[in-house]
């Protein structure tokens, strides 16, 4: 909101946002509440990215996010609704986060609700000191998430106010050192001698963070874990409701948003952006923001720093997240989320080296990431290359 204020108020766009993800139309929706005018360029002809929702041969599906979290009073959605001038979000709550399925058959779902402690108790009677660790936690870092701190200043005045708002979260919180090592070791060194527990915190870590408890830092292992207690919503029609808003307020505020617009070449003129588009839309502004992968920026802008340039490789190794959707059910539900390894860990020797197990609960058996959902009637075809697109995060 800084940079906002300072963005001088022309005739001409003054921000265009290249890409229309849930990112770039939350950037572009506040951006233009606050009265600075905005040009959204989406490449595809929907807005949310991989939180849109899309028809397809007369069904609706949810490209990529499903259930959505950040809604509870004062968390980070309320925040974006203010500066977005959005007064009411197209949710319900959902008291359901998660459902674990372990492989003794226990179904664990895991509810916001205070029923918790007396589940972890009689389920996994040594996980209290964790799940104390991780609440706790996890709150100190919302608490100091939502003070909005700029995590890379770019300016002394940035700095100062980065440096203030830290230091009054350090006094009024008083955090332990142990956050500190938090940040280098692991969540797995914070987890009790229990495998099954140990299976039981991977499976959620996979869905929420990607990776297994030995590879998550425990500081972010705390805040994923955290998700049923922060206002976990299901977006009504729809993960792309979100993104509809958010459109319809860019709109409202006389901000644009063009679609089938994928912009091929960006150009820093002295002053000035130069935005050109596939179907040769060309605009000028004076600042960009890109809701792009940093590959994907360097990919349209020849003259790159190499700070940018030198991140352009994809992550050698990581998970990828999917979405299965029986062919009986018209809606998608959280439950037919899955995660499978990719890049070079991908393969049957990773996953058992894991010992996972990705299970679909809607049809109650394994679904295997990877197996052809062509063999399986329940499954279209079509939507079998949807699910293969699920990108990776
Ligand atoms: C299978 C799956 C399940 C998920 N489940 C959840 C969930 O349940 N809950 C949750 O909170 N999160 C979930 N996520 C994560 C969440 O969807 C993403 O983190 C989020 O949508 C990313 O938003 P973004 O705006 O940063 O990027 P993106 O959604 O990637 O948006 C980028 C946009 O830029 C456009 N674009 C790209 N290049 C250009 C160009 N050159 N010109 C113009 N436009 C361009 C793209 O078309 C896209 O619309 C899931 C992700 C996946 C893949």
């Amino acid at each position: 909101m800084t940079l906002v204020a300072s963005i001088p108020r022309t005739t001409e766009p003054s921000v265009i946002v290249i890409g229309g993800g849930i990112g770039g139309l939350a950037a572009a929706a506040a951006i233009a509440n606050a009265g600075v005018s905005v040009i959204v360029l989406e490449a595809h002809v929907y807005p949310g990215g991989c939180a849109a929702t899309f028809r397809h041969r007369g069904r609706w599906y949810d490209a990529g996010a499903t259930l959505l979290a950040g809604f509870a009073p004062g968390g980070p959605m309320q925040l974006l609704g203010r500066a977005a001038g959005i007064r009411h979000w197209p949710v319900r709550p959902t008291e359901l986060a998660l459902t674990v399925y372990l492989e003794d058959g226990t179904v664990v779902a895991r509810v916001a609700r205070d029923a918790r402690w007396d589940f972890y108790r009689s389920a996994f009677p040594t996980s209290l000191p964790f799940w104390h660790w991780q609440e706790a936690t996890a709150a100190l870092l919302w608490d100091f998430a939502l003070r909005l701190p700029e995590i890379q200043p770019r300016s002394w005045a940035s700095l100062r106010e980065t440096l203030s708002v830290t230091g009054e979260w350090l006094l009024r919180s008083r955090p332990s050192p142990q956050l500190l090592l938090d940040l280098l070791r692991p969540v797995a060194r914070r987890l009790p001698e229990d495998p099954r527990f140990r299976r039981f915190v991977d499976a959620q870590l996979l869905i929420a963070a990607q990776a297994t408890a030995d590879e998550v830092y425990a500081l972010y292992g705390a805040a994923a874990l955290d998700l049923p207690n922060r206002g976990v919503v299901e977006p009504a029609g729809g993960a792309g409701a979100i993104a509809r808003t958010l459109v319809d307020a860019v709109r409202r505020h006389s901000g644009t948003v063009h679609f089938r617009q994928e912009v091929v070449e960006i150009e820093r003129t002295q002053r000035t952006w130069r935005v050109r588009t596939q179907r040769g839309l060309e605009l000028a502004a004076t600042h960009v923001v890109a809701d792009l992968t940093p590959w994907a920026l360097a990919r349209l802008w020849n003259d790159a720093p190499a700070a940018l340039r030198r991140r352009t490789e994809r992550p050698p190794a990581g998970w990828s997240a999917f979405l299965t959707v029986p062919q009986s059910r018209r809606q998608p539900h959280a439950g037919d989320h899955g995660v499978a390894p990719s890049g070079p860990r991908a393969g049957t020797a990773r996953r058992r080296e894991l010992g996972l197990r990705l299970v679909e609960p809607g049809l109650g058996r394994d679904a295997r990431p990877g197996r052809s959902a062509r063999r399986d009637p329940e499954h279209p075809h079509d939507l079998h290359q949807l699910v293969e697109a699920g990108a990776n995060r």
